[in-house]
Parts: structure tokens; C-alpha cells; sequence
């Protein structure tokens, strides 16, 4: 039986483990930098961190959770949900373990790490697309007390402060409303208006929770007509585009502040947002958006281009996270080449999984397989399933799976045309590359990704026996 090394124990990693222990592979080791499992719901610890695809739809299809409390799971819940998984089919991730790098030598592939070596037939990087934060790189220091929404530090306290935060996108729009109901002034450095659209967020009742599958299957639909919108369906756009504009005519009456509320780009170009209460925190008198763009950081606050020095107590970054950057974390050699040369004109992988020259590397949550509709659980557990047909592959007697280089170029270059005439290609996100080519995402529908990932075809690859 082939072994298989997972790096990461996130949504991905678990998936990933979970299919292959359901397949009955034993064999199975998976590293985790941190001391608990669930990546991004380990690390957003911030108030009102949740998730905004709804619960009954960013589950496992063979773990249906019947008791979700809210259709929009907060963290903990969601956390408590992927600890459970992981418990019920014996997947125990070997905790505060850094894999630094991986070299695939004589068929196999030899993984370092901060508690010595490992060797593997089969690797899977599985270190998502949204744990390295992003700091930007502002002049000037800041004295206060500063931190990235995804590090937050709650021995700060907010209460009665006058608070700053960079950054407007999903992150901000879930934790701004919570600072604001705290602290004793709020400024918001907006360098780009975000699309809201209402959140149709509900506390379950009891009787609900039988409806779980018809919700799963109503929201992947809701995802697959957003994601045509996305691919330049005018209608759909338009129509997503309105209910935005009537969300914010409803709640922002100033026409100065709707009008700095207005985005300026295509709808879905960047990821869209759903809250109900990020607007009515705007409106606060004790809050300020400031759109005029950062010059400087100063001892005691934020400079705008404009010459204003807001003051603050304490500055918190929504700024993102270093998405383009797939597994900058580890150096990983393959046959003749490290995956960042191999990548230096931006990430790419063979149905956002396999890389030629990389035998027996299998990423999950890879390039382009990113959503900007739908659940990214259903991606994984997708990318989890081709993963396991190649393993029994291995098991059959092969010893390599090297994805033809043909094949590669092919849907890279279908990725990158694809993408080129999507809402993507129309502005600054954290999708694009700085040369602006979209390396996260997947251009179509997610019944299009699992069509095309539910049998692996072996004359895609070289194999070797
Ligand atoms: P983000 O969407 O990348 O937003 C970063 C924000 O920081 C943007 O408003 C960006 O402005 C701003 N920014 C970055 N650098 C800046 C600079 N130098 N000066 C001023 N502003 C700057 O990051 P995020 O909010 O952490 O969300 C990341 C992703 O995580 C989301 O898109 C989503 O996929 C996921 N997420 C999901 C949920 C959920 O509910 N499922 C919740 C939170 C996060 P520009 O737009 O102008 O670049």
C-alpha cells in the first residue's frame, strides 16, 4: 500500500485524509504546523468570524452535520464540525510539525520538517490559499498596538479606543461592525468599495434541520448561477448588481457615504459580500470611512494622501492574505526542477492538482480551483476523490503518475483563456498575480470541476510501473 504524507490538517488536509482512511488506506500521516487542526477557522479567531456560504452546503457530502444552529456558521461551530470529522474517521494529525521542504528522489518523495524527516510515496499539499497574511508594506511605524485580522490579539482591548482598520473586504466586513459596537471611534481605510449583498441568515428551527439537503442542493444552485454571472452572463451580473445598490440605498442614507459605498468595478470581479450589519456600522456617528488612500503610518495614527492624520489607539489590518504565493512555505524539488521556479510566471496544476515533473504530488485547493460562488468544501472533496483514484493506482503496482506536460499546457492555456473574459480581468484582487493573471480561481460552474475530476484517466499521465 502506497503512503501518503499530507501537509496541512485545514478543511483540505482533513478531506483529503478522510477519503483515503474511507478507502481503507492506512498509511496515511498528516503534518500540521499548528496545534490544532482547522486552518482558516483556526486562525480567524476575530469577532463575527463566520462563514458566509451556508452550513448545510459548506459541509461534507458524507457528513451532513443535522445540527448546524445558524444557516451562516460562526467559527467555533464550524471548527467543532471538522474536529468531529476528522475523530469519526480516525484522521489524528501529528501537531506542531513544519514541513519545510520536500524533494522527490529515487521514486519517492523525502519531506523535511522542524521534527526531522519523513519520506512518502505520495505528497499532499494541502496549506490553502488564505493562511500567510498579508501585510502591506506602508512607510511611517505606528507605536500602538497593531494586528492582521487573521493573528487577532485579543489581549487588546477595543473597548472605548479609537480604533483604525485597513482593509474592506470579507474579513473587515464581518469584524468591523463588532469593533464598532466597542470602541469610541472607528476609522475605515476603504481603497475600494466592496458589493454587499444582504445575508439571509437564519437560526434554525428544529423542523429545518430536516430540510438540510433541499438547502444544499437550493444554495449549489444558488452558487452555479452566480457563477455565471461571474462568466459574463449580463443578466445574472445586472440582477446581483441591483440587489447590491438596493441593499445600500437601504441602509446608508448620507449620499456622500453611499456614493464612497459605490464600487467602481464590475460586480464579482472581486468577491462579493454578505452582511446585514457592515452598513449600519458605517453609519455610526462615531465612525469615519476614509477613502482618500494611506500615505504614511505616524507614531500616533494613519496619514491620508489628503494630509489628515486620523489618530488611533490601535490599527488592525483586513488586508488579505498572500494569495498568489501557492506553497511559498516549503521548497518543494521535484524531478529537475523547485516548484517556484517552476512557477515563477504564476502557479498552475492540471485540473488545479498535478504538476508535470512533480510525480505523486497531488495539491488540494491548488491553483484555479478557488470559487467566487459556491462552497470550496465541495471543490475539496472533489480533488480528495481524484486523489484516491490515484492512490489505488499506486496500490495496483504503479510507482509513478507524472501528468503529461502536454496536458498541462493544454488546461493552463484553457485556465487562462477562460479567465480572460471573466469579471475576474476586471480589477485588482487577491485572484490576480501582480502581472495580472488570475491563478486562483476556476473559471466555470462546480458541476463543471467535478464532471472533469470524477475519473482520473491514467493517459493523462505518464505512469510507471
Ligand atoms: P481581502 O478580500 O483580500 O481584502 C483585503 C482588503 O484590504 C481589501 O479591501 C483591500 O483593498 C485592502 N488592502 C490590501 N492592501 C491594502 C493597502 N496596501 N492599502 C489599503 N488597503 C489595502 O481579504 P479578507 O477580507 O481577509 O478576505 C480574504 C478572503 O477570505 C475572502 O475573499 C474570502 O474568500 C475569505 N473569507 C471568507 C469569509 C466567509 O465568510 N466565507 C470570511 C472572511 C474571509 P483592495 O480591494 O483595493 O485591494
Amino acid at each position: 500500500m502506497p503512503s501518503v504524507l499530507i501537509v496541512g490538517a485545514g478543511f483540505g488536509g482533513i478531506a483529503a485524509a478522510v477519503e483515503l482512511r474511507r478507502a481503507g488506506l492506512t498509511d496515511v500521516t498528516v503534518l500540521e504546523r499548528s496545534s490544532t487542526l482547522g486552518g482558516v477557522w483556526r486562525d480567524n479567531t476575530y469577532p463575527g468570524a463566520g462563514c458566509d456560504i451556508p452550513s448545510p452546503y459548506y459541509s461534507f457530502s458524507f457528513e451532513p452535520n443535522d445540527a448546524w444552529p445558524l444557516r451562516f456558521s460562526l467559527g467555533p461551530e464550524i471548527m467543532t464540525y471538522l474536529a468531529r470529522t476528522a475523530k469519526k474517521y480516525g484522521v489524528a494529525p501529528r501537531y506542531g510539525v513544519t514541513v519545510t521542504g520536500a524533494e522527490f528522489r529515487a521514486g519517492q518523495w523525502h519531506v523535511s520538517t522542524s521534527q526531522g524527516s519523513h519520506v512518502a510515496d505520495v505528497l499532499v499539499p494541502a496549506v490553502g490559499q488564505l493562511s500567510e497574511p498579508h501585510l502591506p508594506t506602508l512607510p511611517g511605524t505606528f507605536e500602538g498596538p497593531a494586528f492582521h485580522s487573521a493573528r487577532w490579539d485579543h489581549s487588546v482591548p477595543l473597548t472605548g479606543r479609537r480604533v483604525a482598520v485597513i482593509g474592506t473586504g470579507a474579513s473587515a466586513a464581518q469584524f468591523v461592525p463588532h469593533v464598532v459596537r466597542q470602541a469610541a471611534e472607528v476609522t475605515v481605510f476603504q481603497r475600494s468599495a466592496p458589493y454587499v449583498l444582504p445575508k439571509p441568515d437564519v437560526e434554525y428551527r428544529r423542523w429545518q434541520h430536516h430540510m438540510f439537503p433541499l438547502e444544499r442542493a437550493l444554495f449549489w444552485g444558488v452558487g452555479e448561477v452566480a457563477a455565471l454571472g461571474i462568466q459574463g452572463n449580463r443578466p445574472v451580473a445586472k440582477a446581483v448588481a441591483a440587489l447590491a445598490r438596493h441593499h445600500l440605498r437601504r441602509q446608508v442614507a448620507d449620499p456622500r457615504l453611499r456614493r464612497a459605498l459605490t464600487p467602481d468595478y464590475p460586480i464579482g470581479c472581486k468577491r462579493v459580500l454578505f452582511a446585514n450589519d457592515y452598513y449600519p456600522a458605517l453609519t455610526q456617528a462615531h465612525v469615519r470611512l476614509s477613502t482618500d488612500g494611506i500615505a504614511t503610518l505616524t507614531p500616533k495614527g494613519v496619514r491620508t494622501r489628503a494630509g489628515t492624520e486620523h489618530e488611533a489607539d490601535v490599527l488592525i489590518y483586513g488586508t488579505g492574505f498572500r494569495t498568489t504565493d501557492f506553497l511559498s512555505t516549503l521548497t518543494v524539488r521535484g524531478r529537475e526542477a523547485d516548484l517556484s521556479q517552476t512557477w515563477s510566471d504564476g502557479a498552475t496544476a492540471y485540473l488545479g492538482m498535478t504538476v508535470p515533473g512533480f510525480p505523486n504530488m497531488f495539491l488540494m485547493y491548488g491553483p484555479n480551483t478557488n470559487l467566487g460562488s459556491g462552497s470550496i468544501v465541495y471543490m475539496l472533496e472533489r480533488q480528495a476523490r481524484y486523489l484516491r483514484q490515484a492512490v489505488a493506482l499506486l496500490a495496483e503496482g504503479k510507482s509513478t503518475l507524472d501528468v503529461r506536460p502536454e496536458m498541462a499546457t493544454a488546461f493552463d492555456r484553457e485556465m487562462r483563456q477562460r479567465l480572460a473574459d471573466s469579471a475576474w480581468a476586471g480589477c485588482r484582487s487577491w485572484y490576480r498575480t501582480e502581472s495580472g493573471r488570475v491563478t486562483n480561481n476556476w473559471p466555470g460552474m462546480v458541476s463543471e470541476y467535478d464532471r472533469r475530476t470524477r475519473t482520473l484517466s491514467p493517459s493523462d499521465y505518464v505512469v510507471t510501473s
